[in-house]
């Protein structure tokens, strides 16, 4: 239950991250409560994207999303959760990315269309010119989802955007801007507010690849409790059976995730446990090559050309 002081804390820091107004005058008061010394502000952005980040981010457990921004962030503005639009969004997104410097971090879901900048434009000016200004001021980045990483599905082979993730896209430019870079699609909960908890509380994460090495470091195939199945030669032969299902396309030998430990959707499920094969979402090379099994129609029949 909440006491009338939660509630109006709740309130208040709902109004800041969704950009309501009419505040009273005690919600005000309580929005003072957040130590703005000890919570940054989040601003999270989105490039070429399906917004299923998004959605995911919004299933967490632990902490809640909820949680999230009012005690662990303040979520100043969320292209899909803002009530905040038009002109008032632009000056909000304007004030911090061309405001003071280190006052926020930085969000960024979907890729960027470094070869066609108009197939991605905000307020009539490219997604791509919001990033370089915001690498002046920002004072952390954070890569969500694969597409943010790496390009992800946008920068599959034949997408004529030229789309790339973040830490490319600074890289191309020559801007000297560290990301973070939190993996799969979608993008688990707890990889992305487990990150920025740690961010908050004790500072930058130990990193692999770019990626929380707490997340990141294993490979899903050495986690997974098919693995004895693998090494006996125990191979599913169609989806359904029990067994290994490395002979259907499984990608967990070349990708590193928690999935097997983790799991998914509240610890309830994973994809290797309702007898998907893992199509290696958290792999830098996701959806980005014709040759892998993502693309294959089925065994026997050829793939995509
Ligand atoms: S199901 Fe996939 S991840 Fe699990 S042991 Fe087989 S190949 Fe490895
Ligand atoms: S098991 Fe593989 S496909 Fe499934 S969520 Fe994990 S990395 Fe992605």
């Amino acid at each position: 239950m909440f006491d009338r002081r939660k509630f109006l804390k709740l309130a208040a820091a709902l109004a800041a991250a969704f950009g309501t107004k009419g505040l009273s005058q005690p919600a005000r008061a309580a929005l003072n409560d957040i130590d703005p010394r000890t919570v940054p502000k989040l601003l999270y952005l989105q490039g070429l994207s399906c917004t299923g980040c998004s959605i995911s981010l919004l299933q967490a457990d632990s902490p809640s999303p909820l949680s999230m921004i009012t005690d662990y962030s303040q979520l100043v503005f969320h292209t899909d959760l803002s009530a905040t639009s038009g002109a008032q969004a632009m000056e909000l997104i304007n004030s911090f990315i061309d405001g003071q410097a280190g006052d926020y971090v930085l969000a960024i879901e979907g890729a960027i269309p470094a070869g066609m900048p108009e197939a991605c434009i905000i307020d009539h000016k490219p997604f791509a010119d919001y990033l370089e200004r915001a690498a002046r001021t920002m004072s952390g980045a954070v890569a969500i989802g694969s597409c943010a990483c790496d390009g992800g599905i946008p920068a599959a082979e034949g997408n004529p955007t030229g789309a790339v993730g973040l830490a490319e896209f600074y890289r191309n430019r020559n801007i000297n801007q560290p990301v973070i870079n939190i993996r799969g699609c979608p993008v688990h909960p707890d990889w992305v507010w487990h990150t920025i908890t740690h961010l908050v509380l004790v500072g930058n994460p130990n990193l692999v690849n770019g990626s929380p090495r707490v997340f990141f470091e294993r490979r899903l195939h050495e986690l997974c409790p098919r693995y004895y199945d693998f090494q006996e030669e125990i191979f599913a032969e169609k989806l359904g059976d029990r067994g290994c299902l490395f002979r259907l396309g499984c990608l967990g030998p070349i990708t590193f995730a928690d999935c097997p430990t983790r799991w998914w959707n509240g610890g309830r499920t994973w994809c290797v446990d309702t007898n998907a094969p893992c199509i290696g979402c958290a792999s830098p090379k996701f959806a980005r090559q014709k040759d892998l099994p993502f693309y294959r129609l089925s065994e026997g029949k050829g793939r995509n050309s």
